[in-house]
C-alpha cells in the first residue's frame, strides 16, 4: 500500500510535468480520494473537501476530478445509480457493485492469469484498460 505522502509525491510530479501549481484545492480533492476506500462520487468528495475548504465550488471539484482522471492519478470506476464514482487506488483490481445501495467493493485477484484477457481480444487490438464490474446485491440489501 502506498502512503499518503507517496500519493502526494505523484500529484506533485504530474503538476510539475504540466507546469501547474499545486493548489490547496487540487491537493485536498486528491487526498480525499486516495484516503477513501469507498469509491466516492463527486458529491461525496465535495462534502468532505468543504470541511477543510468551505468555499470550494462545485465546479472546481468537478474540474479537478476530470484533470486527475485525464492525468491518470485516479480513475472513474463506473456509474452507479446514474452517478460516476472515483478510485484513487491504481493497483490493478476489479469491483463488485451493489445496484441497490451503491456499495462499491474492491477485488484484488492473486492469480495474475485471471486478468490476462490477451487471448480473447481480437488480434492486433491493443488493450489500454480493462474494467470488470460484478453487479448484484450486497448482503444487507438482499435481506
Ligand atoms: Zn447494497
Ligand atoms: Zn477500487
Amino acid at each position: 500500500m502506498k502512503t499518503l505522502k507517496e500519493y502526494v509525491e505523484d500529484l506533485k510530479r504530474v503538476c510539475r510535468e504540466n507546469e501547474l501549481r499545486i493548489t490547496p484545492q487540487r491537493l485536498e480533492v486528491y487526498k480525499t480520494i486516495v484516503r477513501s476506500t469507498e469509491h466516492p462520487s463527486a458529491e461525496d468528495i465535495l462534502k468532505k473537501v468543504r470541511k477543510r475548504i468551505p468555499n470550494i465550488s462545485h465546479d472546481t471539484v468537478y474540474r479537478t476530478l476530470n484533470w486527475l482522471v485525464n492525468n491518470k492519478l485516479i480513475f472513474q470506476v463506473g456509474v452507479v445509480n446514474g452517478v460516476a464514482r472515483y478510485d484513487g487506488n491504481l493497483k490493478f483490481h476489479f469491483h463488485y457493485i451493489c445496484d441497490n445501495c451503491g456499495t462499491v467493493g474492491d477485488i484484488f485477484h492473486q492469480d495474475e492469469s485471471f486478468a490476462d484477457f490477451s487471448t480473447i481480444v481480437p488480434r492486433n487490438f491493443s488493450v489500454r484498460n480493462i474494467l470488470l464490474e460484478i453487479r448484484g446485491l450486497c448482503k444487507d440489501c438482499k435481506n
